[in-house]
């Protein structure tokens, strides 16, 4: 392993030093073949685990075949996938990304266009949550909102009013001439696995009709089955104008979406916008593979089953752990663990102990395992995430003997 002084790659990122050769279901293996539970599964993109031989299968077949041909040309892997996707949401069109910051783009671009075509082009202003996080594009660190991603890169994109999550009356005052849409996430990722209430999320459409607004749901981690639904805005019985699509849709090829309805979508004619690799031959292979799983019969059931009994079993650690599980949340298999140490020391005794797990926002560590886990990786998990809790308990019964390490 390159040290960082080594490492040729910019250092954006404070990486662990674990390497993986290769990775089976909810598994990785390292060159040494040290196995370690995935439960982060690439921040909640590898939905169908490791090397799954149906996504092997239409990856490698499609390689043998065609690669790439721009949006010059008919796709039709890309029209089958647009239309399932179409079938099975509040969707009438699909424009394909490579990244959730691309989707999230484009979702932007879409809304401000809407006004543009109703001829109301000063109604561009989106109105964001705090805690959000939608990429890391200029436009979506602006919607994000975030002092850390902003600082030092000029001046914050115009347009985005960002409101306290879950404070009806800031979110009322905060619209107004020119707000066109409201962009939110039904459960927080980076944020902290911070679900919004179902009642406030039927407030919020009712909000962007009663307003003419249009409500724009960032399902990038939420979507896919992840929560249990196909997408987690089923669970509140209402749906959004746009949604931005990306992390386990390719389950690990790097692909996006945005889903509109036609109205929401009827200022993006010809020539509005657009993307080279989007849409790809590839990606769209392992997009339609990953919805012959996802969308199969029983599938979302079992999402929900495994997300219930990892929930159940957290809740038990978090009565034996009370010194360091302060509450478990979230719905499906995005599931957050808010901790009283520091986020970053769970995350790592869990690593010593051969499990991934990710942190986030509001001091959380997600666990965002595949969907394909059965109750035997719950277990282990938990068996890894209760000897963890167990290390942390010790060390801080001896302080000392943790700062002499
Ligand atoms: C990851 C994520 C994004 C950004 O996706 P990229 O593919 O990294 O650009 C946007 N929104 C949410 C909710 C995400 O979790």
């Amino acid at each position: 392993m390159p040290s960082p002084q080594q490492s040729s790659i910019l250092p954006t990122y404070a990486r662990s030093s674990l390497t993986f050769e290769r990775g089976e279901g909810a598994w990785l293996v390292t060159a040494e073949g040290r196995r370690v539970l995935d439960f982060g599964a690439g921040i909640a993109v590898n939905a169908l685990g490791h090397a799954h031989p149906h996504l092997v299968e239409a990856l490698t077949s499609q390689a043998q075949k065609l690669w790439h041909l721009s949006n010059l040309y008919q796709n039709p892997d890309g029209e089958r996938l647009a239309k399932r996707l179409t079938e099975a949401t509040f969707a009438d069109l699909v424009f394909f990304s490579n990244s959730g910051a691309e989707a999230l783009e484009a979702s932007i671009k879409m809304a401000r266009k809407y006004h543009s075509a109703n001829g109301q082009p000063e109604r561009f202003r989106i109105i964001t949550f705090e805690g959000a996080f939608h990429g890391r594009t200029l436009a979506t660190i602006a919607a994000g909102g975030q002092k850390k991603y902003l600082e030092g890169f000029g001046p914050k994109v115009e347009g985005f009013d960002q409101v306290p999550f879950g404070d009806d009356e800031a979110l009322k005052a905060a619209i107004g001439p020119e707000t066109g849409a409201i962009l939110i996430e039904p459960v927080q990722g980076e944020g902290g696995i911070r679900p919004v209430p179902t009642e406030r999320l039927r407030a919020l459409r009712q909000l962007c009709d009663e307003r003419g607004m249009l409500l724009i749901f960032d399902e990038v981690q939420t979507g896919v089955g992840r929560t249990g639904k196909l997408f987690a805005y089923e669970w509140a019985g209402i749906a959004p104008d746009i949604m931005a699509v990306a992390k386990g849709i390719g389950g690990g090829f790097p692909m996006g979406a945005c889903l509109a309805t036609a109205e929401a979508a009827k200022g993006m004619t010809a020539g509005t916008h657009g993307t080279t690799f989007g849409g790809n031959p590839l990606a769209m292979a392992v997009g339609n593979a990953v919805l012959d799983v996802v969308l199969a019969p029983g599938f979302l059931e079992h999402v929900q089953q495994q997300g219930l009994l990892l929930k159940q079993r957290l809740a038990e650690l978090k009565d034996r752990h009370p010194a360091v599980i302060a509450d478990v949340r979230g719905q499906g298999l995005m599931i957050g663990i808010k901790t009283h140490i520091p986020n970053t020391e769970l995350a790592k005794a869990a690593e010593n102990e051969d499990l991934l797990l990710i942190t986030a926002g509001d001091n959380v560590v997600r666990l965002l395992p595949p969907l394909v886990i059965a109750e035997a990786e719950v277990s282990a998990a938990i068996d890894r995430i209760d000897r963890a809790c167990q290390t942390l308990e010790e060390e801080m019964r001896q302080p000392m003997k943790g700062a002499a390490e």
